[in-house]
Order: structure tokens, then sequence, then C-alpha cells
């Protein structure tokens, strides 16, 4: 008989880990030696649950690189203790950490979960107990000895993504994340519906898990729209440190075809600065060529990001800079899917 799965819950920080406190009614982080109490249907699930909290949780606007090491670091040292990871985290940069996760974490073999939740886990309607217990069964499915989800993924609101597929959506609705250009990996609903064919498929080879800890922050979002100025794109591209942008067009790809512009993309492609072409749409792909106003950035070198998000782009750079990828492999590896970031 299969002993029962050991789930490691790593809270750093967000609302879902914070509790009222009925005198003040302050909301504060609570102490995780308590968890049981607060969620004490977590004593029916069908494995073991430990957990450990980051000495001071933050809010999640507060996230940063340093900090995707020190959790990445939480994870590599407890990786063949547990059989999966539930990470609490606040939503609202929790895409960021779920897509840089991702590319982290080389060779992941067992489940990473991030969720969160919009009300406290103490609040009376809160959608905390739903995420968080979800979470932890579908961290727990194993088959054949194995995990069945071997990705960084996210849950919330009733539905598991590919965590470096998703954006957060809305700043109200329970429902605030979406994974625009992948289908969700699980429904949840009276059962627990998996698309198993979506997942990131199981290792045969099972390598040790490998932590790229550098991760390379001379990087930068920048939005065109209409009214961009030749001053400041200009500026913008001679921070003397800046190594990779994330360009966000529009449609599929398509820019001004203004020559100050395209001089000032070219100028800095053959400097050697990464430029990836994402889309400002919310779903869909970047196709340059199909329109005049996307030819010549492909000719000028501009990289395809494809279907990705921003989020994943940006955090792809920093990864793929940490690990200083000849510049002659750079564009092959980004547009390549290296965690289904993208087709
Ligand atoms: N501001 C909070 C955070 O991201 C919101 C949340 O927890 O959902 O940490």
């Amino acid at each position: 008989m299969q002993s029962k799965a050991k789930i490691l819950l790593i809270y750093t920080g967000g609302t879902i880990g914070m509790s009222k406190d009925f005198e003040t009614g302050a909301l504060k982080a609570f102490d995780f030696s308590q968890l049981l109490q607060q969620v004490p249907e977590l004593q029916q699930l069908d494995c073991e649950v430990d957990s450990v909290s980051f000495e001071k949780p933050i809010d999640s606007s507060n996230m940063n690189p340093k900090i995707w090491g020190e959790l990445a670091a939480i994870i590599e040292d407890n990786y063949t203790k547990f059989d999966g990871f539930v990470v609490l985290h606040g939503s609202d940069t929790m895409s960021y950490t779920a897509s840089a996760l991702s590319f982290m974490l080389e060779n992941l073999t067992k489940p990473v979960i991030l969720t969160g939740s919009q009300l406290p886990v103490g609040d009376l309607r809160t959608d905390a107990k739903e995420n968080l217990i979800t979470a932890i069964q579908t961290a727990s499915l194993r088959e054949k000895g194995k995990a069945v989800i071997q990705e960084v993924c996210l849950y919330f609101e009733y539905k598991l993504y590919r965590g470096n597929r998703t954006t957060k959506v809305n700043a109200e609705h329970f429902q605030a994340f979406n994974s625009p250009n992948y289908p969700c990996l699980v429904e949840s609903g009276v059962h627990l519906k998996w698309n198993k064919q979506l997942l990131w498929p199981v290792s045969e080879i099972g390598n040790d898990l490998k932590v790229q800890y550098l991760l390379d922050t001379n990087v930068l979002i920048l939005k065109l729209f209409p009214g961009i100025s030749e001053t400041v794109l200009r500026s913008v591209f001679s921070i003397p440190s800046l190594k990779a942008v994330v360009l966000e067009t529009y449609g599929a790809g398509n820019a001004t075809t203004e020559k100050w512009f395209l001089k000032i993309i070219q100028t800095a492609v053959e400097k050697g600065v990464y430029v990836v072409n994402v889309t400002q749409c919310s779903s869909g792909s970047v196709n340059m060529g199909q329109y005049e106003t996307s030819r010549e950035l492909k000719l000028a070198g501009v990289i395809s990001g494809k279907d990705i998000t921003t989020e994943a782009a940006i955090t792809k750079l920093m990864y793929l800079l940490g690990k200083n990828t000849a510049p002659k492999d750079f564009k092959t590896f980004f547009e390549t899917s290296l965690r289904g970031e993208m087709i």
C-alpha cells in the first residue's frame, strides 16, 4: 500500500494567511503552528501536511528575485522529504513568482502549487479554504509512485493552471486569475476534472532537481502607446546596464513604422540588447511578419514572444541572462518552450 503523500505548506505572506483580530478588526499574519486550528478540515485530507512560514511574511508587492531564491531554497532543502509543495502567496505578484519558479526549478518532478485568496482564511466568506484544500489535494495525487503534477502550478477559484501561463486579471472577484493561452489543468466541481493530456509530461529519467539561483535583473518591460516619444524611447535604450527588454506591442506584434523608432530598436539589438516582442492583447500570439508593421522588427532581430505572458517573458529573460546564455543561442532558447510557457 502506498503511504500517505507528504506535503509541505510554505507561507510567504499575503491575505490568505491572515486572520482578523476581532478586538481591533486588523488583519495580521496568523501563527502557522495554529494552522490546524484555523483550518480543521485539513485533518480530513488523505495526506500529511507540514508547514513552514517566512520569518517575516510579506505582501507580495514586495516580492523580488532574492526572495524567489529563498523560496526555491526551502523547496530544494525539503525536496527529498516531501512529495509536493503548496506555496501560500499574495495574489498580486503570484503569476510572476509562479513563472520565475518554473524556470528556476530545473528537472522538477514534484508539484509546486501556488495559491492564495482574496479574503483571509479567518473571514466568514473566505475563498481561502477551498483554494488551500484543493491545492493540497491536487499536489498529493500520485500514480504508480510518481507525482501526477510535475510542474509549477497556480490554483485559484476552482481552477488549477500552469503557473507560467497565468496573469492576475481581477482585484475584486474571487476569480482573480486567467490563463489566456492555455486551458486549465484541473477544474474543481463536485469532482476534480483533470485534463491530464495538458499536464507537463511525467519525467521518465528523474534527473535531480537543480536550482538556478542567479537571475539577472538588468531587464525592463516597455509598453508601446500611440504618442510614445523618440526622446523617451532613446533614453530608455541608453541605460548602460540594460540587457533585455520585453516590448509590449499592439495586436499580433505590431509597432509604429516611424524611422526613428525602428532605428532605436535596430541599434539596441546590434549593441546586444535582447528585445522580445510580446502582445499587449490579453490573449493570442505575436506573429512577426504578418503585417508590414512588424516585418521590420523581425528583420531587426527582435525575438518573438509568441503567446507568452509578460510575467513569463520577463522572468524567462532574467533566467536566461542569469544562466549566461551565449548570445548566439539566446534567441533560439527564448523562442523555445522550456516549461510549457509558450507554444
Ligand atoms: N496585496 C496582497 C498580496 O499580494 C493581496 C493578496 O494577498 O491577494 O500580498
